[in-house]
């Protein structure tokens, strides 16, 4: 919730009383890689290009939003850097009065490139996907050879002046999880949030099973042999559903997320915006109203921002769900 004392109080409450303040915003349901947990290597069926919503289209959503109380954006996909000119839309959005906060995830491809523009533009911080500190690891998971390195992406982030900088592992039995102590210690010298999430087995993964979910009281298990962790507030913004904690005069913090052992939907304060222009209420599951005809038609946005939250559930049934009943999360702006 916001604490800006002149700010607009949030008015935008789903069905539960849950404020809503934050809003993904996927630019693109494409991607420059087909990470196994996420795409299939011969892609999905891409969104037709007429159907993805112009940037000015994305910014009149979030300008219609932000009086009623939303205050932080993330851009995600898909790859949200693989779209052209991504630093004009967040100039745009930058300029909407109310948005206190504008994130980016990305797979850091091309962060080395962009990082400053994008900051330039307006960005305030990044969260970098990574699962694996070996180059042909990085191969074998991403399965596109474009020459991704961690530490570089992580770099040019920090010259550029995003911060915090959130690291994200899915963590994989038997795939990386033997790399869970190296991502750790990364946090020793660098002031970077390492956080560790488990894997989903959501969309139509063939290669992945349940077997390959490591809980998180493993992983942390695993990070105590580098020394005992204390119990960490994590960075200053944007902590969302992560549990944060140091190792002994660490400069970074490590994080974890754990849809699959524990949910946070009670605290849930989130929806989503497809590239086409749904808005999604639930990651999972159907919950979701287009906004892409009323904003192509000058249309007011409220009436269905508030019929979209009506229907938010209360919770989302993953546990409960099959691996495959489930859409890949590149295609719902995970
Ligand atoms: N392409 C960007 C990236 O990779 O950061 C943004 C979109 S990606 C869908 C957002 C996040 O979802 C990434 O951190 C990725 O690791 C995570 N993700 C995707 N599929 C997942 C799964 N099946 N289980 C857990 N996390 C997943
Ligand atoms: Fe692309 Fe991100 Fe999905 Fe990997 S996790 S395939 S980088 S959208």
């Amino acid at each position: 919730m916001s604490d800006t004392p002149d700010a607009e109080p949030i008015t935008l409450r789903d069905q539960f009383g849950r404020g809503i303040e934050y809003l993904r915003i996927s630019v693109t349901d494409r991607c420059n890689f087909r990470c196994v947990y996420c795409m299939p290597l011969e892609g999905l069926p891409w969104l037709p290009k007429q159907d993805i919503l112009r940037y000015e289209e994305i910014v009149e959503v979030v300008r219609q939003l932000a009086p009623l109380g939303l205050r932080r954006l993330r851009l995600t996909g898909g790859e949200p850097t693989i779209r052209p000119q991504l630093a004009s839309l967040v100039s745009m959005l930058r300029a909407v009065p109310g948005i206190e906060d504008i994130a980016l995830s990305t797979n850091g491809v091309k962060l080395t490139e962009l990082a400053g523009p994008l900051a330039q533009a307006g960005l305030d911080r990044v969260n970098i996907s990574a699962d694996s500190l070996q180059p042909d690891r990085v191969l074998s998971i991403a399965r596109r050879d474009l020459g991704f390195d961690l530490i570089a992406a992580a770099q040019a982030a920090t010259s550029a002046g995003l911060a915090p900088i959130k690291i994200n592992v899915v963590v994989m039995r038997g795939i990386n999880d033997d790399e869970v102590r190296d991502f750790a210690a990364l946090t020793l010298d660098h002031p970077w949030h390492v956080r560790f999430i488990e894997l989903m087995p959501v969309g139509d993964l063939r290669e992945l099973t349940w077997d390959h979910v490591v809980p998180t009281h493993e992983i942390l298990a695993r990070i105590a042999e580098l020394g005992v962790l204390s119990d960490d507030a994590g960075p200053s913004r944007g902590n969302g559903p992560a549990r944060y904690y140091r190792l002994p005069s660490a400069a970074g913090t490590i994080g974890v997320i754990t849809p699959m052992t524990h949910t946070y939907c009670e605290s849930c304060n989130r929806v989503r915006l497809t590239a086409d222009g749904r808005l999604r209420t639930c990651l999972f599951g159907d919950h979701e109203v287009s906004l892409r005809e009323a904003v192509r038609s000058g249309a007011p946005l409220e009436p269905l921002f508030r019929k979209a939250l009506a229907e938010k559930p209360l919770r989302h049934e993953l546990l409960q769900m099959q691996v495959g009943g489930l859409r890949a999360l590149s295609q719902v702006g995970g």
